[in-house]
């Protein structure tokens, strides 16, 4: 299977939680969405690590999809995870279908902070669109023990979720609308 990776910590316990069900994991990095620049370098440095210590295959993305981003999101800015979750899904998937995965899913699905229903619906609307399964678990309720994974191995930790409207309403205290 092609596990989408969005961060280290979110990472964890799903890599342990798809190995249990049987599956062989790979992981691939794909979130032009995480800004600025410095900020996803350090996040894919925290997942590079995390790969070696568990022991899994990380496809990283070429590139860095900045202006494929504004592009989609602009002008939807109220919705723009919808947006967003069909960029990174759909990637995920097309180089799944690509390298030869029969299945593809996400970390995104153990965040308590992402509209995990939305992910849900955008998944198994790419699988049907691409043929690769969409593998769905609601991991939410295991986020403490996939943060008990990383704690020991001391990754750099996000303090919002990745654009810069995220950073804005972190910060700026704005109403958050995700
Ligand atoms: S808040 Fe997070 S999920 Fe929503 S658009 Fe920004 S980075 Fe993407």
């Amino acid at each position: 299977m092609l596990l989408h990776v969005c961060c280290a910590h979110c990472a964890a316990y799903t890599v342990n939680h798809w190995r249990e069900q049987g599956y062989e994991v790979s992981a691939f990095w794909y979130n032009p969405n995480i800004h600025p620049y410095t900020e996803h370098q350090q996040r894919l440095n925290a997942m590079k690590t995390l790969s070696e210590r568990l022991k899994f295959p990380l496809i990283i993305s070429a590139g860095y999809d900045l202006i494929d981003y504004f592009r989609r999101v602009v002008g939807h800015e109220a919705d723009r995870c919808r947006y967003c979750f069909q960029l990174r899904l759909g990637q995920t998937a097309d180089i799944a279908r690509e390298q030869g995965f029969h299945t593809f899913t996400t970390t995104l699905l153990i965040s308590p902070q992402q509209k995990h229903e939305l992910i849900h619906e955008i998944g198994n609307s790419i699988a049907e669109e691409t043929g690769i399964e969409f593998l769905y678990a609601d991991l939410r309720k295991r986020y403490s023990e996939s943060r008990h994974i990383t704690k020991p191995l001391d990754l750099y930790r996000q303090q919002y979720c990745g654009c810069v409207y995220s950073e804005w309403e972190r910060y700026g205290n704005i109403k958050q609308d995700k």
